[in-house]
């Protein structure tokens, strides 16, 4: 992952975007704001009924994570079987995406992300990402990189397995949306992160997904997407996640909706007084920049993000202080709270295709 403030190589990215904005037309324009108030409605905001921890399941996750895992390593795999293996336990159809690739110093590899799906021919998706890999330092075999992105991965799990009830039971069956998990592999450089030696797993799902035509039967219904990636309504990217106090900024115009619902749920738990200490994670601001990271394939292919990356970056990232002694358990727990709260809202209040798309005229 890469952080870059307005710097050139971002330009031409939040250049391109502001032009798809420019070029809609006003009614389109109209169309995706009301699409982003019934998004920000539907992901809610009013927590009725709150969902409980399970801190021995995500401590039990983490462990399982947290070790050295470079693509290709024994760790890597270990942890790759644990993630399927999570999958399959929790009720997911779960498939692994595997290739092979030559990268620079470690020649070729094979990579692997890890996909979980529940209501696998449902017509639309909401997609929960992060990558599994860990960065490959020449002279640090030991790097776990617990934020980077050990932590995520067991909030993905942790969110699946607190939500388990609601997801192997009423969820189960629904035509309208289903949920994806999605570990990617081989989000770090090699050697020095460019746009070839970067998020090869990710730029090699979404290149299958936009390959793939949907095969949706929607018996009759208008709105079929016609290739797999399209049925992905957001893609939601954890990464750099598990230090003290981290601050979340929203990057998209198209799911500010979404972030600000964070930020509400965040601010209703807080009242209800469960959450710990006074850090408010989620800023309800856009940010003026954009960090690089996995979601870039699938931002070239015009599906919606929401990246929730710390922001400033924890100041262990890429350093042996990447490790669960300078994790910070209250934040873990905190962003675990508020984001399967975020997750059961939006699946439950969910009866249509939401569009968030950038409008290309
Ligand atoms: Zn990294």
């Amino acid at each position: 992952m890469w952080k870059m403030e307005l710097v050139p190589k971002s330009l031409p990215l939040i250049w391109g975007l502001f032009c798809l904005c420019l070029l809609s037309t006003d009614s389109a324009h109209a169309q995706q704001q009301q699409q982003q108030a019934r998004a920000q409605a539907q992901a809610g905001g009013n927590i009725a009924s709150p969902w409980s921890d399970d801190e021995a399941h995500s401590n039990r996750t983490l462990d399982s994570i947290l070790v050295p895992r470079v693509v290709g390593s024994r760790g890597h795999q270990q942890v790759r079987d644990y993630l399927v293996q999570s999958l399959n336990g929790l009720g997911f159809q779960t498939e692994v995406d595997e290739f092979k690739q030559r990268v620079p110093v470690l020649g070729e590899l094979t990579f692997g992300n890890v996909v979980g799906t529940i209501n696998p021919r449902a017509q639309n998706f909401l997609a929960l990402a992060c990558h599994y890999d860990s960065k490959y330092f020449p002279n640090d075999p030991g790097f776990v990189g617990a934020t980077d992105s050990a932590v995520p991965c067991a909030i993905l799990l942790n969110t699946a397995k607190t939500l388990s009830s609601y997801l192997t039971k009423e969820f189960r069956n629904r035509s309208d949306v289903g949920l994806m998990l999605i570990f990617f592999d081989g989000e770090e450089a090699f050697k020095e992160w460019t746009n070839a030696d970067s998020v090869y797993g990710s730029k090699h799902l979404a290149s299958k997904l936009a390959r793939t035509p949907s095969g949706v039967q929607a018996g009759g219904q208008a709105q079929l997407a016609s290739r797999n990636i399209d049925r992905i309504e957001v893609l939601v990217l954890l990464d750099l996640i598990g230090a003290r106090n981290p601050k979340f900024s929203s990057f998209y115009e198209n799911t500010h909706g979404l972030h600000s619902s964070l930020v509400q749920i965040e601010k209703s738990l807080r009242a209800a007084g469960r959450l710990e200490g006074n850090n408010n994670m989620f800023l309800n601001r856009l940010s003026g920049g954009f960090v690089d990271d996995d979601h870039r394939p699938f931002l070239e292919e015009n599906v919606p993000i929401l990246h929730l990356v710390a922001t400033p970056f924890p100041d262990t990232w890429h350093t042996p202080r990447d490790n669960a002694a300078n994790l910070h358990w209250p934040s873990i727990r905190n962003f675990n709270r508020v984001f399967r709260n975020f997750v059961y809202e939006y699946l439950v209040r969910h009866t249509a295709p939401i569009n968030l798309r950038f409008y290309r005229t």
